[in-house]
């Protein structure tokens, strides 16, 4: 018992230290004293401000009021994500939350689609999802769907520094105790553990475990215990980010905006009070002057601040737990923002930490485990995003013909060899991403199967055309009722 962790110190207030302190403390109560420090001069990344699903499970068990929390962190409704010009420019599709259709046991509804299609059906598959429906039709309010063929699942975009300074809120109400300083030394302990950072005014904060959410550089995990880095930049070679918030348009609309140019790709993220926008691109074909002419003409309106620039490196810390130290947020890897999952790894860090949570002390079984499941995790994410670069029609620019021409991971190669034969697709290991994600996103991108599972021949071509039609009836049936999301929004931040 003398190892039992009784103490944590969070380095870092951004996005991830917040949500760390936040939910530790929320779910390991009073067993545990969580203190963070956060230094006001270093300041935080300052983007970060698109969900997706998982992250009002969060929000749940942290117990946050929905309406609450759209009016304190200025957050809209996220229903999916736009991909424009992704397979060759001037076409788009969408990458939905939602799932098209209604599947049958064994079958996914897209087999169903694709032997209509042959038949003549012209419906594309998005008519099919409601997820789909409403961003087009600019609505949204959830839905209390007793059947699954009506979910509508949904998450938010948000301010980020916003919901830091929220979720701090809510962390000293629970008994975190914040410190404002700069961690200027780290002393360990004769075995290497961390044994407690010294603050620039001689503060000395000692723990048993230590949350390293010290954004990119990792001054824990990294400086400290040189825990190294899988570089994955020949995979995805994206490394600058230029952003900069605009005025927000007349309507917001319930979905993210990935806007691809000849060398990179554009985000527009609609906040309440104003647009998030960046360009993620590649140094080796945009300079950073050609990158900022770029988003700043493609805003649409009016800058609100000058632009941002950020450098990154596409890659994961190799060890994400090492000793008494779990890398959480940038601290443990970076993957670019095409799926807006950074914030999920967060969560997901912080959730697997309560799941393995050391309270008799750190064993390295545990360590081990952890490390385990997040590389498993990031490289799923990392083979989703190279699918939508990788996949591609255009031969207009240099960085879309190389990304052609990509070795990309055998584990992608064999989702897409698969999907392209027979349309299957399957899901590993608690993928983040579900079957509708990358039927999306391959289809979307250009993958086109040429066969589908027989089962759907087990339909008459009449039987098969009424059930899609009715399919896409039901699906249809509740965009009359529901609220345009601009109306939706404004009467949840007016509700007391
Ligand atoms: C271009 C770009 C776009 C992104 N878009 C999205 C998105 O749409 N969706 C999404 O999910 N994610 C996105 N992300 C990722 C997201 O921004 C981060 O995951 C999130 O903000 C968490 O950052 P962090 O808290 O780890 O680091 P940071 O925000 O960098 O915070 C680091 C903290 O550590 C503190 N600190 C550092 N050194 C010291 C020291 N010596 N002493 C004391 N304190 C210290 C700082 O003061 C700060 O509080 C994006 C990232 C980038 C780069």
């Amino acid at each position: 018992m003398n190892n039992a962790v009784k103490k944590i110190v969070v380095l870092g207030g951004g996005t991830a230290g917040w949500m760390a302190a936040a939910l530790l403390k929320k779910v390991l109560a009073g067993a545990i004293d969580i203190e963070l420090v956060e230094s006001e001069d270093i300041g935080t990344v300052g983007v970060g401000e698109a969900t997706i699903p998982p992250i009002r499970l969060f929000n749940n068990v942290m117990g946050i009021n929905e309406a609450e929390f759209l009016r304190e962190t200025k957050a809209t409704i996220k229903l999916a994500i736009k991909f424009d010009n992704w397979r060759v420019p001037g076409e788009g599709y969408f990458h939905t939350f939602g799932a098209p259709g209604k599947s049958l046991a064994f079958c996914h509804f897209h087999h169903l689609w694709l032997r209509a299609r042959q038949q003549g059906n012209k419906t594309d598959l998005w008519q099919y999802d409601l997820n789909y429906l409403c961003a087009m039709a600019g609505k949204f309010a959830p839905i209390n769907a007793k059947d699954n063929i009506l979910e509508l699942p949904y998450a938010y975009h948000f301010d980020a520094g916003l919901y830091a300074r929220y979720l701090r809120k809510l962390s000293e109400q629970m008994g975190v105790v914040r410190h404002e300083g700069k961690v200027q030394q780290v002393f360990q302990h004769p075995n290497g553990d961390i044994k407690c950072l010294v603050l620039d005014d001689g503060r000395e904060l000692s723990g048993d475990l230590f949350i390293d959410c010290s954004g990119f550089r990792g001054l824990l995990i990294q400086d400290k215990l040189n825990a190294g880095y899988d570089d994955w930049s020949h995979f995805l070679p994206c490394d600058r980010a230029v952003a900069v918030p605009s005025e927000r348009f007349e309507k917001t609309l319930p979905y993210t905006r990935s806007i691809a140019h000849s060398a990179g790709w554009q985000w527009r993220i609609p906040l309440q009070h104003r647009n998030g926008n960046g360009l993620v691109y590649s140094s080796a074909h945009y300079t950073d002057e050609q990158a900022s002419d770029l988003i700043m003409a493609n805003l649409e309106r009016k800058a609100l601040a000058e632009p941002k620039f950020l450098r990154f490196k596409t890659g994961r810390r190799r060890q994400q737990w090492q000793r008494n130290v779990v890398a959480v947020g940038l601290a443990s890897g970076f993957l670019e923002p095409l799926e807006s999952t950074s914030i999920h790894l967060i969560q997901s860090a912080v959730v697997r930490l309560i799941q393995l949570f050391p309270h008799n002390g750190i064993c390295q079984s545990a360590v081990n485990e952890y490390n385990r499941q997040s590389e498993l995790e990031y490289t799923q994410i990392r083979d989703f995003l190279i699918l939508h670069y990788h996949v591609n029609e255009r031969s207009d620019s240099q960085f879309w013909r190389d990304m052609q021409q990509l070795a990309i991971p055998d584990s992608l190669r064999q989702k897409m060899a698969i999907f392209a034969d027979n349309g299957q697709l399957f899901r590993d290991q608690n993928d983040l991403f579900l079957e509708s994600s990358w039927l999306q996103v391959m289809l979307g991108q250009g993958i086109e199967p040429k066969d589908y599972h027989p089962i759907a021949n087990n339909f008459s071509p009449e039987k098969l055309r009424d059930m899609l039609a009715n399919i896409q009836a039901i699906k249809q049936e509740p965009l009359s009722k529901l609220p345009d999301h601009d109306t939706y929004i404004q009467t949840m931040i007016n509700r007391s």
